[in-house]
């Protein structure tokens, strides 16, 4: 069946400033890590998409190797993009990285030149794109000099692969020399990826979000459900089709009686300020304007709807924020 995005589909996002540059984020983006390779239905990831967009996300992210098997998500995506969002390229931010191991011996991880740019063109033909939007060195290379890396991200955008780079978990003193080597490069870093949630709260501790701001970079907060514990999916158990039942990136043993507790706590927080907690951790991310956007996943377009709803109420107060503090610590 025929797509067609919602009329008004930018009535119902917000967008804001990616740091000091031009470029404007919706305020939840979403991810293709998991849901998008050969263990899900393509009708699963159609529908995932579509109902992003519908909801104004006009941001999708993705990576050389999320699937499985690696590859798989930009391969799925290509498609949707030459079916569903034909016609729809420029209304798309569409990202990529590499930093992750890819392929086998010395050219297919981490942070060189030759993995960088042969990767990204790697990408490129898997998503059938001539460019991608954003593309990011997804992990600081502790042997390979930065200069290199950042030379790298500077080279893929002056050849047009991409038109922004990024960089993602690096702390926040890499960060000050990434982003002041790629300033002089003259390609300056677009935005931050880091991973970042109630319980996760390393881009306060280590500074980075701070020295963002500072800076003038902006961010993308990545996993800002915990994975899905972060939502109510996990208060009367672990459902079978659920991310911790499946053995994937989210031990179940994260899920103890203390932490239900908690989120039993959380998700009664949440609803006093009229949300569910999912679309609760999500403001919580966006509170103050230090991130940009909030990365989300889903493994079906409901879950979609519900995260976009987080737009709703974006403020806290004091009070309410004293007590998430006391249910959600590190
Ligand atoms: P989230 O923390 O948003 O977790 C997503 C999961 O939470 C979903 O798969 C689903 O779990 C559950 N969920 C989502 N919405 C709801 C809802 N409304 N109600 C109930 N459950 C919900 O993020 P991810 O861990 O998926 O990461 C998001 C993206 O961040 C990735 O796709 C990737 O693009 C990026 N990322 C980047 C990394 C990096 O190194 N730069 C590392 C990791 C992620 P279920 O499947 O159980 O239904």
């Amino acid at each position: 069946t025929k797509y067609t995005p919602a009329e008004d589909r930018y009535e119902k996002m917000v967008y804001r400033r990616c740091g000091n540059s031009g470029v404007k984020l919706p305020a939840v983006s979403i991810g293709l890590w998991h849901n998008f390779g050969h263990d899900t239905p393509h009708q699963t990831k159609r529908a995932i998409c579509q109902t992003a967009f519908d909801n104004g996300i006009t941001h999708f992210d993705l990576a050389n190797n999320y699937g499985p098997p690696p590859g798989s998500a930009e391969e799925a995506f290509g498609d949707i993009l030459a079916n569903d969002f034909a016609g729809y390229r420029d209304e798309l931010i569409i990202s990529s990285k590499a930093g992750y191991h890819m392929w086998d011996g010395p050219y297919g991880e981490w942070g060189s030149r030759k993995y960088l740019v042969s990767s990204c063109d790697q990408s490129l033909k898997r998503m059938g794109l001539d460019y991608v939007d954003i593309f990011y060195s997804h992990r600081f290379d502790p042997d390979t000099p930065l200069e290199e890396t950042m030379m790298a991200l500077d080279y893929i955008v002056r050849s047009g692969r991409a038109l922004y780079a990024g960089i993602s978990s690096y702390n926040s003193e890499r960060t000050r020399e990434a982003v002041a080597i790629l300033q002089d490069l003259g390609t300056p870093c677009l935005i931050h990826q880091p991973s970042y949630n109630m319980l996760n709260r390393w881009v306060e501790t280590d500074g980075l979000k701070d020295t963002l701001k500072e800076l003038g970079v902006g961010s993308i907060a990545f996993t800002p459900l915990a994975q899905g514990m972060l939502t109510k999916k996990y208060l009367g158990g672990i459902p079978k089709d659920s991310r911790a039942a499946q053995d994937k990136s989210l031990d179940p043993n994260m899920l103890s009686d203390q932490a239900i507790d908690n989120i039993r706590a959380l998700n009664e927080i949440a609803a006093k300020r009229g949300q569910t907690l999912a679309q609760m951790a999500i403001a919580w991310v966006l509170r103050d304007g230090g991130i940009t956007t909030a990365l989300i996943g889903a493994s079906r377009p409901e879950q979609v709807t519900d995260c976009c709803g987080a737009i709703g109420n974006l403020e806290f107060t004091a009070e309410e924020l004293a007590q998430i503090d006391e249910y959600a610590d590190e």
